[in-house]
């Protein structure tokens, strides 16, 4: 099958078989599973998938690899969606969706956003990502790589790191190292932040100046009696805080914005 990559969608292809075959063992597909792979490509994981799964749905956004895989496989088996993933309504595939993506490295921060606003239909997610934003978004605080992407999403994912993937794995190889990450939508362990766009803003300002301490970031929003009432030591930076340490403070502001009306 001839197909020229495209940058523009960000196409490198999965050829390791040895890599490919340890993230199929990664994800443990069963036959009942609804999976739903975004970006199948040529098909490196659809079909070794279809090998366990009865049938898929898949979300592509180049038509000519569209026109490819509805040649190459009987709608029975595949459903392709043609279509950008990050207007995808992932809602109406089911409640238990499974999803796995070799996910282009220029959108996967939108494109995690996007998928963390169907997190009720999610069962999990198997994602591949640049190796760089993989250790950002499981980084543990006080390291250098802890910051507003692990936050907003550890918020709402547990999740784990699986796998190095060699860019050699691909084709083209790309300029950057990748890996595999496991995500899956939080269970009630964490706190309900109230007010998600204001736990964003809290967390955005924090992170602003990574070097400053939060008296000094979030003094905007937070007095020194307000750091007592919190009992947090505004004398910390961002890096310190938890991820419950944020939602907490977010959700005092919106306690106190709703008492001035
Ligand atoms: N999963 C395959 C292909 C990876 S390349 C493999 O591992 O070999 C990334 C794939 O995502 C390509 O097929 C590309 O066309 C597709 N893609 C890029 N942007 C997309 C978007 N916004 N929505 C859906 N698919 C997209």
């Amino acid at each position: 099958m001839r197909h020229n990559p495209r940058k523009r969608f960000g196409q490198n292809f999965l050829i390791d078989q040895g890599i490919i075959a340890e993230i199929i063992a990664a994800i443990h597909p069963q036959q009942t599973d609804q999976i739903v792979e975004i970006g199948p490509g040529l098909g490196a994981l659809t079909l070794p998938l279809l090998q366990h799964v009865r049938h898929l749905d898949v979300v592509e956004i180049d038509r000519d690899i569209v026109k490819k895989l509805r040649a190459e496989y009987s709608p029975d088996h595949l459903t392709i969606h043609a279509i950008d993933a990050l207007k995808f309504d992932f809602s109406s595939l089911g409640n238990r969706l499974r999803i796995v993506g070799n996910l282009p490295y220029n959108i996967s921060t939108p494109l995690l956003f996007h998928l963390s606003l169907f997190a009720a239909h999610i069962h999990d997610m198997h994602c591949m990502l640049q190796k760089e934003v993989v250790d950002r978004m499981v980084a543990v605080p006080a390291t250098s790589q802890y910051g507003r992407l692990s936050v907003m999403l550890q918020y709402r994912f547990d999740m784990e790191y699986v796998l190095s993937v060699p860019a050699e794995s691909f084709h083209p190889i790309p300029k950057v190292e990748s890996a595999i990450v496991h995500l899956v939508p939080r269970s009630s362990a964490l706190m309900n932040a109230d007010d998600i766009g204001l736990l964003s803003q809290v967390v955005a300002a924090a992170f602003s100046q990574r070097r400053k301490t939060i008296r000094n970031t979030l003094q905007r929003y937070l007095t020194a009696d307000d750091f007592d009432t919190l009992g947090l030591n505004p004398g910390l930076r961002a890096e310190n805080l938890a991820v419950n340490d944020f939602v907490a403070i977010s959700n005092f502001l919106h306690q106190r914005i709703g008492n001035l009306y």
